[in-house]
């Protein structure tokens, strides 16, 4: 049996995962998937979880069952390429891979700020976003909530969050001169609109210095503060900037135009941990992990693999609150209903595989 490893079921890993069960699979294949959640977590909704307008069951899915597939749930602790082994916390069994599949995702980077990981909640993982959101529940009345980063997450989770509690003083900072900087003007003029029509404090040319329990510390000015969420950067995930493999200035593994690991071509980078020109998101990990299974499937069939079309993004969506949103519609910056009606619409497809 030829052994196929998948780490993450993920966006990247979920989507290899069935591409590769959907299209004639040789019979000697056997795929493995390993993740620390026994169902595919939905991270693009985890500002929901943060705000507490969702329920858990609601942003996750069941990974399908098949003959071809054993799912190995646990915390994977080492990536040991030299032996081909991977290790869980879990069981002192270690998993072998002939072929191996990297989807691991991101975690927050904190950029070396004093005190951050230490008293910050994240939006990064579901059991901290879990934790985040009991953080922010469980606030009295008029508590203070600073949001740190006001990039996609940042806003998401911070009008989430006004929408679900208005009684609770929101601040978002923001290291840029306005919001959502690499969004078109239009669309952060109506976020920057929303924000202050819904009272939601934002602070431009932000510069966090250090981070207490019950503080924040912003160009030399602390506020008093009861949650700090950390919305202000991410890297890879720690296993696969451990592997003994080049990386790029952002820390993500370099692959060829197979997303083949060049130094163990038998490896394979998918999503936020793989070095890309495309900025990290849900809907690349996606594409990507459709091209992988494509290259994965003539390399299991004997065939020499077709070289990958470049990839093709469909622009990104967000929310602010349930009835408004912004996004890149048809190569056309768009706000309001329209874009938070797809948004939903898009959840609505990925929940349905
Ligand atoms: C609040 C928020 C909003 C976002 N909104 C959008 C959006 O609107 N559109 C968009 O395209 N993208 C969005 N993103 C980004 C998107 O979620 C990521 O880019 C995407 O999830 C990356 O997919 P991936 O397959 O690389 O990793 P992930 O989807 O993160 O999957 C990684 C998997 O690996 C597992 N895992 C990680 N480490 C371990 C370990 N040590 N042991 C076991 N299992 C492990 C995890 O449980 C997870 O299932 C958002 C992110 C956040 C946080």
């Amino acid at each position: 049996m030829r052994k196929v490893v998948i780490l993450g079921g993920g966006y990247g890993g979920l989507k290899i995962l069935l591409q590769l069960l959907e299209n004639d699979l040789p019979d000697d294949v056997h795929i493995t998937v390993m993740d620390r959640n026994p169902y595919h977590s939905m991270k693009t909704e985890f500002y929901t979880i943060a705000a507490g307008t969702s329920a858990d069951k609601d942003v996750r899915a069941a990974f399908p069952t098949d003959d071809r597939v054993t799912y190995v749930y646990g915390e994977i602790t080492e990536i040991d390429t030299e032996n081909e082994l991977i290790h869980i916390r879990e069981s002192s069994e270690p998993v072998e891979y002939d072929y191996l599949v990297i989807g691991l995702g991101c975690e927050d980077n904190y950029h070396g700020v004093e005190g951050a990981e230490e008293f910050t909640e994240s939006v990064q993982t579901f059991a901290k976003v879990r934790h985040t959101g009991l953080s922010v529940g469980n606030l009295g009345a008029y508590g203070k909530v600073t949001i740190v980063g006001a990039g996609l997450s940042g806003i998401e989770v911070a009008s989430e969050i006004r929408e679900s509690r208005a009684d609770l003083n929101i601040r978002l900072l923001d290291r840029g001169g306005s919001v959502l900087k690499a969004f078109d003007p239009k669309i952060q003029a109506h976020v920057a609109d929303w924000f202050t029509k819904n009272d939601v404090e934002v602070l431009h040319h932000a510069n966090v210095e250090y981070v207490e329990k019950d503080g924040v510390c912003n160009n030399g000015v602390c506020y008093v503060n009861d949650v700090t969420i950390w919305t202000a950067g991410v890297r890879p995930c720690y296993l696969a900037r451990a592997l003994p493999f080049e990386k790029d200035k952002q820390e993500k593994l370099v692959v060829n135009d197979f997303y083949q690991v060049p130094e163990a071509t038998n490896i394979y980078v998918v999503g936020d941990c793989a070095s890309s020109e495309h900025s990290p998101s849900g809907q690349l990990a996606g594409q990507q992990g459709e091209q992988i299974a494509d290259v994965l499937l003539a390399i299991f069939r004997g065939e020499e693999p077709r070289k990958p079309k470049e990839i093709k993004l469909k622009g990104t969506l967000g929310s602010l609150g349930k009835s408004d949103g912004f996004g890149n519609m048809m190569q056309q910056p768009v706000t309001g209903l329209l874009p938070r009606l797809a948004k939903s619409g898009v959840l609505w497809l990925n929940k349905r595989h």
